[in-house]
């Protein structure tokens, strides 16, 4: 059987591992630089499994996410965190004052693209600077502890090798074609799956990675009245 290696454990590293593994043709390790796995961007901000809205002006991003939705929901289940609303807004004005960019008509037919569409009544519901809101079936995806645990179960009962506190330095290229992590470890296959790393030496793809960072804001919220109902909130520009 091919022996492959898997690069960290995000959502990336961990969904492959177990898919290949259950595959039933290869010997799968998983190694995680840190102590566990899902402490990297996807232990903190998997939050929406994504039905197309959040990106109103790209079809086809919206399309590759209806074409997947089902498939994750089916496959992960015990992992979704089901809500009374996930609300969509439709922001009058963007973070610099310009105005929003979607049209009121554009925003409420990608939102009717998806299940359980109900459209809201902003002023009934207080909701200030929007042009139009609605809800749509839209679960968020768990993180930390109880995604890490359930994770590792998972992995365990799947048979991955999972490997922590195992940072890889370097992936050569041997003889045979096989490949090597930090001069210790041969694989038939390597797959990298650490959030834009090249950790090639001589670099195996015949092109060059480029490395773009965006910057992006994280949100915590804290449910103090407890009366509230189970809502995610998303605002569009
Ligand atoms: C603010 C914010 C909000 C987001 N919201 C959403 C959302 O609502 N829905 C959605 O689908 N996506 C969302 N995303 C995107 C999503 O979180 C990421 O696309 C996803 O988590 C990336 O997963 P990953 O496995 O590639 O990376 P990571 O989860 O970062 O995993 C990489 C792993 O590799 C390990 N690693 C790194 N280097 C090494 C090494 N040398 N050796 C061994 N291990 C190593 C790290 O420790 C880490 O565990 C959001 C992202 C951000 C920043």
């Amino acid at each position: 059987m091919k022996t492959i290696a898997v690069i960290g454990g995000g959502w990336y590293g961990c969904h492959i591992a177990l898919s290949l593994k259950q595959k039933g043709q290869y010997y799968v390790t998983l190694y995680e630089a840190q102590s566990d796995i899902f402490h990297g961007c996807s232990g903190k901000f998997g939050i929406r499994l994504h039905a197309g809205p959040h990106y109103p002006r790209s079809k086809k991003t919206r399309e590759s996410c209806q074409n997947h939705f089902y498939n994750f929901h089916d496959i992960y289940s015990d992992l979704l965190i089901k809500h009374e609303y996930s609300v969509y807004g439709l922001g009058i004005e963007d973070v610099d004052e310009y105005p929003s960019k979607v049209t009121e008509s554009q925003f409420k037919l990608v939102c009717k693209e998806c299940d359980q569409y109900q459209e809201i009544d902003i002023k009934e519901w207080n909701y200030q600077h929007l042009i139009s809101a609605c809800t749509v079936y839209e679960p968020s995806i768990a993180v930390g502890k109880r995604l890490r645990e359930k994770f590792k179960k998972y992995l365990k009962e799947a048979d991955v090798n999972l490997i922590c506190n195992y940072k890889v330095q370097k992936i050569e290229k041997i003889n045979n074609n096989k490949l090597q992590i930090n001069t210790e470890h041969i694989f038939d296959h390597v797959i990298n799956c650490t959030y834009y790393q090249d950790l090639t030496i001589d670099p195996i793809l015949p092109f060059n990675i480029e490395v773009v960072y965006q910057p992006s804001l994280a949100l915590y919220y804290e449910d103090n009245e407890k009366s509230c109902k189970d809502d995610a909130f998303v605002e569009l520009t």
